[in-house]
């Protein structure tokens, strides 16, 4: 008899803001049970970042690594380093997911980057196919690929009602970053 796999694919999509900090939210949850977690940022580099810090300081089993530069990236013109620091993120996302070591495995803004293509479908369908039973693993971004949302157990879309940047309060410390 097969047993239910525990582990579940979640994905945060959507243009509302809450993606990465629900998926922060549920690293604190995992944590608090003695959980290990590991958090990917693709497109991300700066150590500006909240959650950075407070992993650093008070959160052992939370493990943070940004595989990207601190500007945007061109969705058009994407430059070779957003591509190659994109490839060693997803590299280490399948190592980490694979090894199974973590119980819960967050690839931030994995969505943008596929849809950036400064990863492949093909890699991101690798990783959820190829993760262990009892890795819960969950994918954030915009934009979430089809095929993404199709093999996910649980998927959430924000929607964008209203947001304090269209008012022109620029990103705030310790609420946007
Ligand atoms: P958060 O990191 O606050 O949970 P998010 O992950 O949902 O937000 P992203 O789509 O990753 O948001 O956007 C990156 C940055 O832009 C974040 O600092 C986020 O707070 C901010 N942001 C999110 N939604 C909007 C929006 N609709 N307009 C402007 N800025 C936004
Ligand atoms: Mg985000």
């Amino acid at each position: 008899m097969n047993l239910p796999r525990r582990g579940c694919l979640q994905v945060y999509t959507g243009n509302g803001k809450g993606k990465t900090t629900a998926s922060l939210g549920l690293a604190l949850r995992s944590v608090g049970h003695g959980h290990k977690v590991f958090v990917i940022q693709f497109m991300k580099g700066s150590d500006n970042y909240g959650e950075l810090e407070a992993a650093r300081k008070y959160l052992p089993g939370v493990s943070i690594e940004q595989y990207g530069l601190e500007t945007f990236v061109s969705k058009e013109n994407p430059s070779r380093e957003d591509k190659d620091l994109a490839q060693k993120g997803i590299a280490r996302a399948r190592e980490i997911v694979t090894a199974g070591e973590h119980d819960l495995v967050i690839l931030d803004e994995l969505n943008v980057a596929l849809d950036y293509s400064l990863v492949s479908l093909d890699q991101v369908m690798g990783i959820i196919s190829a993760r262990p039973p009892h890795v819960e693993l969950v994918l954030t971004g915009r934009g979430a690929h089809e095929g993404v949302i199709e093999a996910a157990d649980l998927v959430t879309e924000v929607t964008l009602v209203k947001h304090p940047f269209y008012k022109g309060l620029e990103a705030r410390e310790g609420i946007e970053y």
